[in-house]
């Protein structure tokens, strides 16, 4: 079975699907590696680092003969067109059924696994690539933030006195929010969670830091988050803004499936923070949970610094590749057995990861998920 890896061509993508801790494995499974000339340099992985790989040049030539393509970002048209049809393609999609890269996929009978389908269950974890970038997004906003911030995290005792820690308030409390709670925490800030799902209180108790209490229940199905209606919206909002004021860095990660970001924080509410403080707005790519976000951009308004990252995950390309390829080892792992692809139709992993197949499109895919 070919196994061909892409250097990605997306603008600031600096990951790539395949490292050099995994070849021994997928090749243990019977796969003959195969990849893009300088697909890891851009992750710091470079070609002498992987074994058993053969680097083509030519995109073209590599495609043509891959049963399987592994990528990170979804890829262009042309490398659709350049594919085998019926040939297997795992990697993150985002698109819905008008999309003109499924519309590709559909008439090359492409069988598309899009990593952002896997389900959220717990023997889908190990391929689970959502969380495992979000986890290090969580732990970067943290840097970023600090880097930003004309002050400290934690206190710091001197001849001259003393320098109290910084509060930091992370708002939404999912698998990065979560991150960036024990992050802070263990750079020594005192640190506030804020969530609307009730079940957080106890997770961000556990991590050392406290929570914010609002009064709002909006646990949705799966356990995701459901919108705001606007009398709940006005009760946050007076609860948080008091928060708001008295933090050094606010680290925003809120996101509903299927809608753009929530936002949070108002225009108003950043007028009255603090001078000095910082937002890093993990949600820049759905809107932004800030009025004031301009995703990819860092924005001053007043002395308040609103930091709001594209692809954050992009910015680890090493450790998040690392982890990204770890994940689709584990979900090739299901249908690569001694040298042959079987797909199991009826395991809840493959059909729920699925996106297209055989000419189909996976039932329920009517509309662009949020990224
Ligand atoms: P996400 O990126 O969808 O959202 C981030 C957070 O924003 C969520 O915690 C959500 O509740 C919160 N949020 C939404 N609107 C908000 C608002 N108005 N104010 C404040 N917060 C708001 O979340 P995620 O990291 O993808 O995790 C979603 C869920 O999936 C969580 O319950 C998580 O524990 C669960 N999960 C389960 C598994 C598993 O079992 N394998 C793996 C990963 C995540």
């Amino acid at each position: 079975v070919n196994v061909a890896v892409l250097k990605e061509t997306a603008p600031h993508e600096l990951r790539v699907a395949l490292v050099p801790s995994v070849t021994e494995g997928l090749v243990k499974l019977g796969a003959k590696l195969h990849m893009q000339t300088g697909a890891g340099k851009a992750s710091r992985f470079p070609d002498e680092s992987y074994q058993d790989v053969t680097f083509f040049a030519d995109r073209a030539t590599l495609l043509a003969e891959a049963d399987v393509v592994l990528a990170v970002q979804p890829p262009s048209l042309d490398v659709i067109d350049a594919m085998k049809e019926g040939a297997i393609l795992i990697c993150f999609v985002y698109a819905g059924h008008e999309h003109p890269l499924v519309k590709r996929m559909l008439e090359k009978k492409i069988t598309c696994f899009a990593m952002e389908r896997i389900p959220r269950i717990t023997r889908a974890q190990s391929m689970d690539a959502l969380s495992s970038q979000s986890a290090l997004a969580g732990y970067y906003a943290v840097q970023l933030g600090a880097t930003h911030m004309a002050r400290v995290l934690p206190k710091i005792t001197t001849a001259a006195g003393a320098i109290g820690p910084a509060h930091v308030l992370v708002m939404g409390l999912g698998v990065a929010g979560l991150e960036a709670v024990a992050t802070a925490h263990r750079l020594g800030a005192v640190v506030e969670g804020y969530d609307v799902r009730p079940d957080t209180e106890e997770q961000v108790l556990s991590l050392g830091a406290t929570f914010v209490e609002t009064g709002v229940d909006a646990q949705g199905s799966g356990g995701y988050a459901r919108e705001l209606t606007p009398a709940e919206k006005t009760k946050v909002a007076a609860v948080l803004t008091t928060h708001i004021q008295q933090s050094d860095l606010i680290i925003t990660t809120a996101a509903i499936p299927g809608k753009p970001s929530p936002k949070l924080i108002s225009s108003a509410q950043v007028k009255g923070m603090k001078a000095g403080a910082v937002i890093v707005d993990l949600s820049a790519e759905g809107g932004g949970n800030c009025d004031d976000t301009v995703p990819g951009q860092t924005t001053e308004i007043g002395l308040v610094t609103i930091v709001a990252p594209l692809n954050v995950p992009s910015l680890l390309a090493q450790d998040a590749s690392e982890l990204y390829a770890k994940n689709q080892f584990a979900l090739l792992k299901l249908m690569l057995k001694e040298n042959v692809i079987t797909v199991d139709w009826t395991d809840p992993v493959i059909a729920g990861t699925v996106l297209t197949h055989a000419g189909k499109l996976s039932a329920g895919v009517v509309k662009p998920s949020a990224p």
